[in-house]
Order: structure tokens, then sequence, then C-alpha cells
């Protein structure tokens, strides 16, 4: 018997769906009347909770407990503050495997994806733990005879996160932690589409020791994601979405005078130059263009080849495998990928497929007819594999996010670097090579924030900083590591005079 043949799902599609809470003040808020989104399960097309849309009225119970919280936990030591972070990595380690779970029944990726996205995210709580440290500022003795000067860091008050559906424990682990740990209170609206995560994660930082009203979690459409950048109390936003809400969120956030980073969509480029190892570079382009079925703003969308000999051998190695890809539900073992996060969106990425073949690209692979077992009513799409696409074609310019993997040819490494260079997003990139030259020249002149060198996903470690150039990010800085504290805290500056005793007289021109 065959993996996908035993499969039985987790939840079972006949079970009621359940009512999903807020998160306020340290407790669940059941919310009786008012609007309701459905949430699903993308492998079944069962509907299997009910979400309720929070009003501005209870976004501002959300915003007045987090208030509440803050000068009692903005005055906590910060190694106080670090243990707590502590507790909580180890929480979420002895928890890992249920978290996976709950991301598989309402994302639909694979459990060890979901493994993996609980992994990345844990790094940057362990980040969070040397807060103490982070947070130093600098002095300097003497700026002036017998007067010194220092600077500190303190954090901002209330803070909101607004996180997208393709990393529902990631994203969040993005911001929360560092913004907690500098000392902030925390309302995180997550996305519609799979919300559970997040209030798993609130119960993990409450058996932790976070104090109540420190991390909240509103649940909401546009009109809590309006309530938060309009409100008065909430000091800064950070975002992770599509390119044209980020843009709406930051223009919003900063006409309402709000600290913004938002990050935004991704077409990113992989280049592959005549002398790479094929072999490596079409494994890291199986992985990198169809796990999470495509759905990661870090996957690779576009293959550039350079030279046809690269781009036959490329086609060559990928087209067998990208058939051979093991579809299926996400917690079924053994699948390469799952199914996309709606009904809505599988049709979306189809009809890229299609438009794709009206635009004149060679289809090498259609998964659009793919026969997946156990796919029941869930929202399955094979992988599609193009060739010979062409930058004036929308299914180059555009973010599919899915598993659509587009083949581009040029003729040279110049035309390549030109490529990447024009397109409208930046967030990753890679090159597969292996000239040094080729490689160091990619890396100082491709303008786009995160750069691969032989590396397809090359998402920074939690020591570092995540973000994209372009249409990828609008705001100053980018997410967690050293930009997520310099994001949470603000800086003061301090020029101290001791001993008081010392008298300079009225002073009426600048100290000089
Ligand atoms: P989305 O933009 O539809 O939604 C993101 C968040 O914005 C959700 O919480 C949603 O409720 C809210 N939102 C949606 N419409 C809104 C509106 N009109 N006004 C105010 N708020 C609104 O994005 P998504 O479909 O959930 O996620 C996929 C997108 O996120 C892709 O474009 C992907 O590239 C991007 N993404 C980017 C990064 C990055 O680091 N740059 C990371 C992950 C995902």
């Amino acid at each position: 018997m065959d993996a996908a043949a035993r499969y039985i799902p987790i939840i079972p599609e006949t079970a009621a769906p359940t009512r999903i809470a807020h998160y306020i003040n340290g407790a669940r808020v059941e919310v009786a009347d008012g609007p309701t989104s459905p949430v699903y399960n993308p492998a079944t097309g069962a509907q299997t909770g009910i979400l309720p849309l929070a009003d501005r009225a209870q976004v501002d119970v959300a915003v007045a407990a987090a208030k509440a919280a803050f000068p009692a936990w903005a005055q906590t030591p910060p190694q106080r503050r670090a243990r707590v972070m502590f507790k909580l990595r180890d929480l979420l380690e002895a928890n890992a495997d249920k978290l996976a779970s709950m991301i598989t029944a309402e994302h639909g990726k694979t459990h060890s994806d979901a493994l993996g996205e609980v992994a990345r995210g844990l790094e940057v709580i362990e980040f969070a733990c040397g807060i103490p440290h982070l947070l130093k500022g600098e002095t300097t003795e003497n700026v002036a005879t017998q007067v010194d000067a220092y600077s500190l860091r303190q954090p901002l008050g209330v803070v909101a996160g607004i996180t997208p559906f393709n990393f529902p424990a990631m994203v969040p682990m993005w911001m929360f932690p560092i913004a907690i740990a500098c000392g902030n209170c925390f309302v995180l609206k997550p996305s519609e589409r799979d919300p559970s995560p997040s209030l798993f994660l609130a119960d993990l930082l409450a058996q932790a020791g976070l104090p109540p009203g420190v991390f909240n979690v509103v649940h909401g459409d546009k009109r809590a994601v309006d309530a938060l950048l309009e409100h008065p109390d909430v000091k800064a936003i950070s975002f992770v979405g599509s390119t044209p809400i980020a843009k709406y969120i930051y223009e919003t956030g900063a006409r309402h005078g709000k600290r913004v980073q938002a990050l935004g969509g991704a077409k990113n480029h992989m280049v592959v130059m005549p002398d790479a190892d094929l072999d490596q570079v079409a494994d890291a382009l199986m992985g990198a263009g169809y796990g999470s079925a495509g759905e990661r703003c870090m996957a690779i969308s576009v293959a550039v080849a350079v030279g046809d000999e690269t781009a036959d051998a490329l086609i060559a190695r990928l087209s067998p495998r990208v058939h051979a890809l093991k579809i299926g539900p996400g917690d079924a073992p053994g699948m390469d990928m799952g199914p996309l996060i709606t009904a809505m969106h599988r049709d979306r990425v189809r009809g890229y497929v299609d438009l794709g073949v009206t635009e004149g690209a060679q289809l090498v692979v259609d998964g659009r007819g793919r026969e997946i077992p156990n796919s029941g009513d869930g929202y399955f799409l094979g992988g599609c594999l193009f060739d010979h696409v062409t930058a004036a074609m929308r299914i180059y310019q555009e973010e599919i996010f899915g598993p659509v993997l587009v083949v581009v040819r040029v003729d040279s490494y110049e035309e390549a670097l030109k490529l990447v260079n024009d397109h409208e997003y930046g967030n990753g990139t890679a090159i597969f090579t292996r000239d040094g030259d080729a490689a160091r020249d990619y890396v100082n002149r491709v303008q786009v924030g995160m750069v691969g060198v032989n590396v397809p996903i090359p998402v920074p470690s939690a020591f570092h900083s995540f973000g994209g150039w372009k249409a990828s990010l609008f705001g100053d800085q980018h997410v967690y590591g050293p930009e997520g504290v310099r994001f949470y805290t603000r800086m003061k500056a301090v020029t101290t005079r001791w001993p008081t005793s010392i008298r300079a007289g009225a002073q009426f021109v600048m100290p000089h």
C-alpha cells in the first residue's frame, strides 16, 4: 500500500466548524455576534472554523489592554523579559509538533515544512533571549569639561503586527519576540485564512510567564486593520503581505504618525550560469519553486538560464521531476507539497497558467489536469513548468504565488543581471555558478535585498535582518535581527554634568 492510500485526515471532514476567539488581556474572548469569516482545511475543502471579524470597538479593547500593560512591562528589567523568551523557547520546542499540525490543518503545507517554519521562528526567539545585550547604548565621557553623554534605547509603547497566510506562525515570530523583549506591548492581527497558530502562541507566551495584556490577538479584515492604522495609541506597525496592501499600510500608517515597516510581494529570480552544477541547480529549483506549493515570498519563481544549452539541460532535468512531484494532503506522509490556500487562489494560479499559454510561453509540464490521490474537494494544483518565457509576459512580471516555475532564456550574464534589476520586485535572488568573479559581481550589482550564492532561498538567519528592496518593502527597516531592535525602540540621548557645584555661568552662545 503506498503512502497516499494510507491517508486519514486529522480533522474529520464531518466535524462541525468551531468558533475561534480573540485573545485579549491574557484570556480568550468569544464573540457571539457580528460578522465572521469561514476558515477551511485546504486539503479537504471542509470548513473547520468560524472566525469573528473585529470592529473598531473590539480593536480599541485590545489596544487599551496593551496600553495598560505597557508601563509595568517597559519597567521590567530586560533580563527578566529575556527569561520569558527563554521559557517560550523551551515550550515551543516541546510543542513544535502540535503547532506544525495546526499550521498544516489551516494552511495546507506539509507537516515537515510546517516544522521548518516553527524552527525558523524559534531562531528569532533565541535572538530575543539576548535582548539585554542588544539594548545597550553608548557612552562618551567628557564631551565637555565634566560633562558626559550617553544614549539609550527605549520601547515605543503599543505596536501592532499584521501578517499574511503563508507563514501563520513564523511571520508573527519575526515580530513579537523582539517587540516584546524590547519592552513593547503587542497586538497581532493574523491572516483570516489560518488564525489558530497565533492563539496557540498566545497560550505558550502565557505559560512562559508573560503578563496579561503584553500580547494580544485580534482577528479581522480591513476594518480591524484600519482601526489599528488610525489608532492614536498604536505607535508602530509591522506588516507582511502583498505589495498593494503593503503600500496602503505604509502610506496610511505614516499619515497617522506611525513608524511602519511593510514587506510586500516578490518575484525571485535564480540566475543559472553555464558553469553551474546543473544537478545541484535542479535540486535547488525543485525545493525553492515547488516547496509549500510556491506560496513563499522567497520561492524562486523565475529561473534565468544563461545560454540555450544551459536552458535545454535544465528543462531536461526539471521536467520529469515536476511530473513526479508527490502532491497530497500535508498531513499525509511523504508529500512534496500540499494544496493551495483557498479555492479562489487555486483558480487564480490556474488562470495564470492559462494566460501563459495564451501569451505564447511553452508549457512544458501542465499541472492543471493532474490526478491527485486523496484530493477530494481540496484546493490542489499540479506543478507547472514554463519555458521560453519573456520579460513582456504577465506570467513573468506578476507574482503568481503558486507551483509555477518559469524559465527565461538569456544570452549572457549581463542580460541576466539587467533582467533581474529591471523587475519591479527585489525581495530575494540567487546565482548558481562555480565562477567566483561572476558571483561577486552579482552580489555587488544586483538590486535585491537578499542574495544567495549557490543557496536558493537566502533567508537571513535570526542574527541578521530580513527585507527586500523596491516594491518588496516599504519603510526603512527590515524585520528581526538588529534592524528589528532598532525598529521597536527609539533612541534617547542624555547629557549630564556632575558635580552640581560647578558653575559655568549663563552662556548665550552655542558651546564650542
Ligand atoms: P494579503 O496582502 O492579502 O494579506 C496580508 C494581511 O493584510 C492579512 O492580515 C489581511 O487580513 C490584511 N489585508 C488584506 N487586505 C487588506 C486591505 N484591503 N486592507 C487592510 N488589510 C488587508 O497577503 P496574503 O495573501 O495573506 O499573503 C501573501 C502575500 O504576502 C504574497 O504577496 C507574499 O509575497 C507576501 N509575503 C511577503 C513576505 C515578505 O517577507 N516580503 C513574506 C510572506 C508573504
